[in-house]
Order: structure tokens, then C-alpha cells, then sequence
């Protein structure tokens, strides 16, 4: 194993108030490294009254003090510091996200903390550009809308892109001018921790952002049904979701959900087959398959069958399975024992559901062997009733589907719960665009896969969730509208 160099590995606190505190209880769990299963630090386990301290700083700073006071035009700075000292602090935030999430560092390096500040970048010029319209009213008169911040907004995230997650929701946030409490998930919170310095190195003033670390069930739910929140960001299963919505509606807070996926990735037989298993690769193998969009579910239309999983097999090879901080590593270990266990199960389930493995299959051994790999697996002759079709795994197994043709695959890629993403590979430009009308999905991706631009809106159909990130509609998300009347008669 490569041993870390750059990351500051420092037991976690709270930060609340722009206050570095040990949580009201004094407890704190371990922060395992994926890839040997050993501990890497300590996190405050952050309970409900530490959420109540963290909603009061947030909305005190909210209501008084410099943040109510700045404009748009200082938020926008503020906004783009914080994307300028990211990326100032790339390799050791990409090192702290690799040594506490397992991802690959050229993932880290070189996608993850880089697209994190493209995200302040982007929400940075929209910060001043926050408008309402002046509309022609009954009556004659004056009637204009403002665009205010929702409030205090709780933020809650997965572990699977922790810091690029976090900033998905916090730019959009801060540009329109809400105060936050963040919640990252129990098993990755380092890199979080990490930011509330650059947040304060930026400017941020104390308060507007706080993080309390600590377990979904007790500071997560705290958060979510905490009258003072006026907003609950959440990224994560679709399970967690309908908790956080029963708990939300509890005092009618809004919501906006990004859940699981189990996507579909048709390629067609007149399709580019060597980027199409490009692609299918990408979809699958990026962060270990721990991604809510992956292409889980790959349909090949029958003439292309053997050709496509040739060219497929020889992609997969390029994705060398190792050490998460080497730089030629391209699939490091899951997240966690708990998630290795879960995907190994499905992988039992696919072979018992006469499944067939065409490679990968079984725990790999990556230095002292005391790490959560996974050989990147395949299996064909996969049929939509099978476990491994229907389920998310979230890990590096793809289910490999043989369809004949285009009415079918369509009604068998919808045949899902899940509606977050779809890829579609062919020549054929109308082909293209009728099945993109056709697929019940969030984004559809053509001759491309696992594509994403702040500017372009993401988010679910069907129970991958509601509301939408990145873009426009992600900073609509933050706003509420007044209306202002004026008797001019
Ligand atoms: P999870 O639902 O277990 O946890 C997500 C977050 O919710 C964590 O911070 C967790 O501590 C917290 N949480 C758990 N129980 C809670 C409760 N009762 N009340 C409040 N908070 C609670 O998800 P995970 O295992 O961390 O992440 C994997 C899941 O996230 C997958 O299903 C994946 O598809 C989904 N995901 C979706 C997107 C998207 O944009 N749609 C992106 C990434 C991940």
C-alpha cells in the first residue's frame, strides 16, 4: 500500500457557529480506510441536541450579522474563492476523499475535487443574477416579485462522491443566500470536515455553514424533522428517502430527493461497438459502480451480442483493480465491509438465478488483503426478472441483457421503479431521439455515458427522487418567490 502523504488526517469535530466543538454527548466512532479495513481517524458522533445548537447558529446567522447584509455581487466572490481554494487544496482533499471513500485518486484528482469547484464557479455567476419580474396587475397596480433564500436548509449526502455531493447542494445554496446545516454520511465525512476550513479560509461567514457528523438514523432524522429547517436536501437510497419524507412532513418542510438508479444502457446493432463498450465500462467500473447513475443494466440488441462483449471484456481489462492512492489504479475497494458483503450477495444471487459470469466474481486480495475489493464483474444471459436486473447492487457488477428489438427494449429498460438516468448507443439519429422521448428517466445520455456539466440539470422520474440539481432549476430549488403589491390608484 501507498501510504498517505499530503492529507490531513486530524480527529473530526462539529462545526457549528464557525466553531470547532465536541458533540453534546462526547462520543465519536471510527473512520475505517477502505482499502485495509484499518482506522484512519476519529469523527464526532453528533446526536440531536448538537443538530439543535447547529439550526439555532444557522438561523442566527441567517438574521443577523454579515451574511443578510452582502449582496449578490459579494456572494459571487465569495463563491468563487471557495472554487479557487479547492482547487488550491486538490491533492490533499482528493488524498483525504480516496483514503476515506476507496475511490481511485485519479478519480479524485482528477474528476471529483476539480468538477467541485467548476460548481462554484458556475453557481458563483448566478449568485448576482438573482431576479424577480415586475408584472402587469389587475387594477394597475405595481406588482413585482422578489426571489428570497428558503432559510435554513439541512443537507444531507451519500458516501459515494461525499465532497462533490456536498457541493452540488452547498454552491447553490450559498449563491442564493440560505444558511446550512450538512450531514455527510457516517462512513465518509473527512472531506467535509476538511472544507469548513477552506469555507472559513474563503470567508464564509460563522454560521452559514455548519456539519455535524454522526449517524443517519440519529442526527440525519434529527435534521430532516427539525421545525427550524425550512429545506432538506437529500441525496441517497430510495429507502432513506421515504424516511426523510415522513419525517419532512412532520412540519411541511420542502424537499428535494436524488435517489437510486438501476439505469439502462441499450446499445443498438448499428451502434460505434467500440465506444459503446467504452462507455458501458465507464458506466459500470467509475467509482467502483458506487454511483447512482451507473449503467447497471446494459441491453444488447442481438446481432451485436458477442461482438460488443468481446470488445467489452478487452475495456474491462483497462480498469486495473489496486491500491486506491496509486495513480495507474483504476477500481479501488467499496466503501465498506457492509457494502462488499451486500454486492457479494447479489453476485450469489446472479449465479443462482442462472446467471452466467464472463469475468470477475470474487473478493480480490490488494496488499495485506485486509480491503473491500471487488473484481469487476459481468454477467450475461441476465433476464428482467432476476434479482441482479432489478435491483441496485452499487458496486462493479453489470447485468448484460440481449433484446431483439426497439419497442421491446424500450418497455423493458421502463420496466423499473427507478427512473434517474438511461444511455442509448446507435448511428441512427432518429432512433436516437425517439428513444430518449421513450425512456422514463432524468437524463438520457446518446453515444455517451456518465456526463455531467454544472450548467445541465440532474435529477429522477418515477422513485429516483424530485427536484433537480446543478443548473438553474438547482438554484431554483433554494429560492422562494414573494409577491409585492402596490395600490397605485
Ligand atoms: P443512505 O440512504 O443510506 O444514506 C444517505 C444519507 O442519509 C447519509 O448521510 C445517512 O447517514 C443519512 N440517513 C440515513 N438514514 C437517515 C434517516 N433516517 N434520516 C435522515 N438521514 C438519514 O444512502 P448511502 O448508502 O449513503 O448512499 C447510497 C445511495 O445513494 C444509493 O441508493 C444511491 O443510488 C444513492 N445516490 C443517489 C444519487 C442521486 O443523485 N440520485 C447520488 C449518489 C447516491
Amino acid at each position: 500500500m501507498l501510504s498517505p502523504t499530503k492529507a490531513t488526517l486530524n480527529p473530526g469535530r462539529l462545526f457549528i457557529g464557525g466553531e470547532w466543538r465536541d458533540p453534546v454527548s462526547g462520543r465519536t466512532f471510527e473512520s475505517i480506510n477502505p482499502a485495509n479495513g484499518e482506522p484512519l481517524t476519529t469523527v464526532a458522533e453528533g446526536g440531536a441536541p448538537d443538530v439543535e445548537l447547529a439550526v439555532q447558529a444557522a438561523r442566527k446567522a441567517l438574521t443577523e450579522g454579515d451574511w443578510p447584509k452582502m449582496g449578490g455581487g459579494d456572494r459571487s466572490k465569495l463563491l468563487w474563492r471557495i472554487g479557487e481554494l479547492l482547487l488550491k487544496h486538490r491533492d490533499e482533499l482528493a488524498e483525504l476523499e480516496t483514503l476515506d471513500q476507496g475511490k481511485p485518486i485519479f478519480e479524485s484528482s482528477k474528476i471529483d475535487v476539480p468538477f467541485a469547484a467548476e460548481i462554484f464557479f458556475y453557481y458563483s455567476g448566478w449568485a448576482n443574477k438573482i431576479e424577480g419580474d415586475t408584472i402587469p396587475a389587475r387594477g394597475g397596480a405595481l406588482c413585482y416579485t422578489l426571489r428570497e433564500p428558503v432559510g435554513v436548509c439541512g443537507l444531507i449526502t451519500p458516501w459515494n462522491f461525499p465532497l462533490l455531493l456536498m457541493c452540488w447542494k452547498l454552491a447553490p445554496a450559498l449563491a442564493a443566500g440560505c444558511a446550512v446545516v450538512h450531514k455527510p454520511a457516517q462512513w465518509t465525512s473527512l472531506s467535509a470536515l476538511r472544507f469548513a476550513g477552506i469555507a472559513q479560509e474563503a470567508g464564509v461567514p460563522p454560521g452559514i455553514l455548519n456539519i455535524v457528523t454522526g449517524k443517519g438514523s440519529v442526527a440525519g432524522a434529527a435534521l430532516a424533522s427539525h421545525p427550524g429547517v425550512d429545506k432538506i436536501a437529500f441525496t441517497g437510497s430510495t429507502e432513506t428517502g421515504r424516511e426523510i419524507m415522513r419525517a419532512a412532513a412532520g412540519t411541511n418542510k420542502r424537499l428535494t430527493l436524488e435517489l437510486g438508479g438501476k439505469s439502462p444502457n441499450i446499445v443498438f446493432a448499428d451502434a460505434d461497438l467500440e465506444a459503446a463498450a467504452r462507455g458501458a465500462a465507464a458506466g459500470i467500473f467509475y467509482n467502483k459502480g458506487e454511483v447512482c447513475a451507473a449503467g447497471s443494466r446494459l441491453f444488447v440488441q442481438a446481432p451485436a451480442h458477442d461482438a460488443l462483449m468481446e470488445a467489452l471484456l478487452s475495456r474491462a481489462a483497462k480498469w486495473p483493480l489496486g491500491d486506491p492512492l496509486d495513480p495507474k489504479t483504476r477500481v479501488g475497494p467499496l466503501v465498506s465491509e457492509q457494502q462488499l458483503q451486500k454486492v457479494m450477495g447479489y453476485v450469489e444471487a446472479g449465479k443462482s438465478e442462472g446467471a452466467c459470469i464472463v469475468t470477475g466474481g470474487r473478493r480480490a486480495q490488494v496488499g495485506d488483503g485486509g480491503g473491500y475489493f471487488l473484481e469487476p464483474t459481468v454477467f450475461t444471459g441476465v433476464q428482467n426478472t432476476m434479482k441482479i436486473a432489478r435491483e441496485e447492487i452499487f458496486g462493479p457488477v453489470l447485468s448484460v441483457i440481449r433484446f431483439e428489438d426497439f419497442d421491446e427494449v424500450l418497455r423493458r429498460s421502463n420496466d423499473t421503479f427507478y427512473g434517474l438516468a438511461a444511455g442509448v448507443w446507435t448511428r441512427d439519429i432518429k432512433k436516437a431521439h425517439r428513444a430518449a422521448r421513450a425512456l422514463q428517466a432524468g437524463t438520457v445520455w446518446i453515444n455517451c455515458y456518465s456526463v455531467y456539466d454544472p450548467a445541465v440539470p440532474f435529477g429522477g422520474y418515477k422513485q429516483s427522487g424530485f427536484g433537480r440539481e446543478l443548473g438553474r432549476e438547482g438554484l431554483d430549488a433554494y429560492l422562494q418567490t414573494k409577491s409585492v403589491w402596490v395600490d397605485l390608484s
